[in-house]
């Protein structure tokens, strides 16, 4: 059993207002990581469904995801798998675009980076929209992954990041 709460990880959260943006929230995961019980905790927490072996690979969301789906790949004996932003990958990949409230980006990932069938975990910091976590579960897919969750550290509810993550087991320790 993770020896951290989700209310603890919750009080460590700080919330900025107007960053980057006049109207955004912004969830600040620093002191988080700057606790080195904290860490660990969370880790645990969004690892606790899976036991070392049961996972073939950690996916992880440029760029706060990789923090944590780099400590939960180490934790459960796991590959770790990068989903970057266009243009950062340097061997040949499959990229998905994903609206943005304006505009819309892109995210890549080797060709190679996945076998077809490989037991997956995708963890980002946090879902907001559900974009950027769909469009990197569109990129496994196409990979032949089977995907067991998408954890996320914080979900803001109320954008409904959910419902463009339907047909995947979606998890999250701390919600908004
Ligand atoms: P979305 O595609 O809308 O689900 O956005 C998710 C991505 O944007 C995540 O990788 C987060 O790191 C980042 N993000 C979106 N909203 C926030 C927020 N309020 N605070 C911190 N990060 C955010």
């Amino acid at each position: 059993m993770p020896s951290v709460t989700a209310g603890e990880i919750a009080a460590a959260i700080r919330n900025v207002p107007d960053f980057p943006k006049p109207g955004i929230q912004f969830k600040d995961i620093t002191p988080v990581l700057a606790d080195a019980r904290l860490f660990a905790g969370s880790i645990d927490l969004l690892t606790q469904n899976f036991a070392p072996g049961s996972v073939d690979a950690v996916v992880g969301i440029d760029a706060r995801g990789f923090i944590f789906a780099a400590a939960a790949a180490l934790k459960l004996r796991a590959g770790f798998v990068p989903v970057r932003k266009k243009g950062k990958l340097p061997f040949t990949t499959h990229e998905e675009d994903y609206a943005l409230e304006y505009g819309s980006a892109t995210v890549a990932m080797h060709t190679d980076a996945l076998k077809p069938g490989a037991r997956v975990l995708l963890i980002d910091d946090l879902l907001a929209t559900g974009g950027t976590a769909a469009a990197a579960v569109a990129l496994m897919k196409k990979l032949g992954a089977e995907i067991l969750e998408v954890s996320f550290l914080i979900e803001l509810k109320f954008l409904n990041g959910r419902d463009k993550l339907k047909n995947q087991p979606v998890r999250s320790v701390v919600v908004y």
